[in-house]
């Protein structure tokens, strides 16, 4: 079947050989290129451009020999041995080396497990422990849908009060938008690092010293920043924070989560899904619940350990590229996609959605036009995939490991043509 973008590439158009002329230069000078090769190549023909790896990050080709020879060699050969082997220390031990990768967090901190959703809940609420006798949870309009429904859940468990900001869709929470909003009352603050829809890039040691001024604790979701910008936990005084393993640590649909609780906090801080794995002797299994000591006790039950196979091959790419050569990969790629919508779809009509200085972007850019979700369709039926997002977004995902210069030219390219066809 014939789609409209290829017709469109068919047909061509002067404009198109700026943009690829450019976007050559660029892979040619990428100190990053080599690592477009470390991912499995799509068995799709009609793939142009992925440009989602913010939501799915690649496959690496390592994952594919890694998992074959965990099952052979590990589970198939070790058995139940692979647990006391390695596997018991896993959540710990892969959490301390993406810690040390990615996440400027000392050892013992970081625990991988669980899905994003559920380490939001377990730490939000072990994070309400610590602060007994207030009542607001502090949280911005436009954080993740799942962060959002998480909280509205445990205000009403916990009979607790939801203070909204309304942050820009276009922008993100603004550290003084929190005036006038903290107060003694003020247990939890939620809010994401770098915001889903903007790619804006909160300012996260001032949330929390503004936070932290008035006695309260704060939960960050690193979901899409982990892999792609520099995050400094333990530096900017972070309290608890989560974040996803399928973006850009490229764990694969569905792989585990991690969460950070700051050393000072592990041991009054309680998590409510006290399950014997996070006992302090789950092998004993007497009577009653004991938490384990440090961040173990923060583990409910058996952790994914299959799905950690991935995960530490994305995580052990992602520190030998250097999390600093990613994000001035991250920033040469979002300059250049700017670059292009500003001299192709500008013109036409298009906005852009995300924050333009470099300390306030992320990996992503959002561009929005009123005919976007169609516009997508099309897109996606020729093999450029990017992310819509309501009402009139799409969102152009920049996964530094993974996405060529090229792959943002076809797709500038791309929408300027249905968008004049
Ligand atoms: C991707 C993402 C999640 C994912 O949560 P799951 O439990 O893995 O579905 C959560 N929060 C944010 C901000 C995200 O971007």
């Amino acid at each position: 079947m014939t789609t409209s973008v290829d017709r469109v590439f068919a047909a061509g158009t002067g404009v198109r050989t700026a943009g690829t002329e450019r976007a050559a230069a660029l892979d040619a000078a990428d100190a990053l290129a080599s690592y477009g090769q470390r991912f499995l190549p799509s068995q799709d023909t009609t793939l142009r451009a992925y440009l989602d790896g913010n939501s799915l990050g690649r496959p690496p080709a390592e994952t594919a020999a890694a998992m074959d020879a965990f099952i052979r060699r590990d589970w198939g050969s070790r058995l139940i041995q692979g647990w006391t082997d390695a596997w018991m220390d896993w959540p710990t031990t892969v959490g301390d080396d993406l810690a040390a990768a990615a996440l400027g967090g000392a050892p013992g901190q970081t625990l991988v497990a669980d899905s994003t959703s559920v380490l939001i809940y377990k730490l939000a609420r072990a994070a309400l422990t610590t602060v007994p006798g207030r009542t607001e949870i502090v949280l911005d309009s436009d954080n993740f849908p799942t962060d959002r429904y998480l909280l509205e859940g445990i205000a009403v468990e916990l009979g607790l009060t939801l203070v909204w900001v309304e942050s820009d869709p276009a922008g993100g929470l603004e550290v003084d938008q929190l005036d006038g909003v903290l107060s003694e009352r003020t247990a939890l603050l939620l809010a994401s690092h770098v915001a889903y829809r903007s790619g804006f890039v909160a300012d996260v040691q001032a949330i929390n010293e503004r936070v932290h001024a008035v006695g309260g604790r704060v939960l960050w979701d690193l979901s899409h920043s982990v892999g792609s910008v520099p995050v400094e936990l333990d530096a900017w005084g972070v309290d608890f924070a989560v974040g996803c393993g399928y973006k850009y640590l490229n764990g694969g649909p569905g792989a585990p989560a991690f969460g950070y609780v700051a050393a000072g906090l592990q041991a009054i801080a309680r998590q409510p899904i006290q399950g014997w794995m996070g006992h302090a002797t789950p092998f004993t299994m007497g009577p009653g619940y004991e938490a384990h000591a440090g961040i173990r006790a923060f583990l409910t039950g058996t952790p994914p350990i299959l799905g950690m196979v991935p995960l530490r091959v994305g995580i052990a790419l992602v520190a030998e590229a250097g999390i600093g050569a990613i994000r001035t990969k991250s920033l040469a790629l979002t300059d250049f996609a700017l670059e292009l919508v500003d001299a192709q779809l500008v013109p036409l009509g298009v906005e852009v959605a995300s924050p333009r200085e470099h300390a306030r972007r992320g990996g992503h850019v959002t561009i929005r036009r009123a005919d976007f979700a169609d516009v997508n369709r099309q897109l996606w039926a020729g093999g450029v995939i990017g992310d819509f997002r309501a009402p009139d977004g799409i969102r152009l995902g920049l996964a530094p490991l993974s996405t060529s210069f090229a792959e943002v030219a076809v797709a500038v390219d791309a929408i300027e043509m249905l968008l004049t066809a």
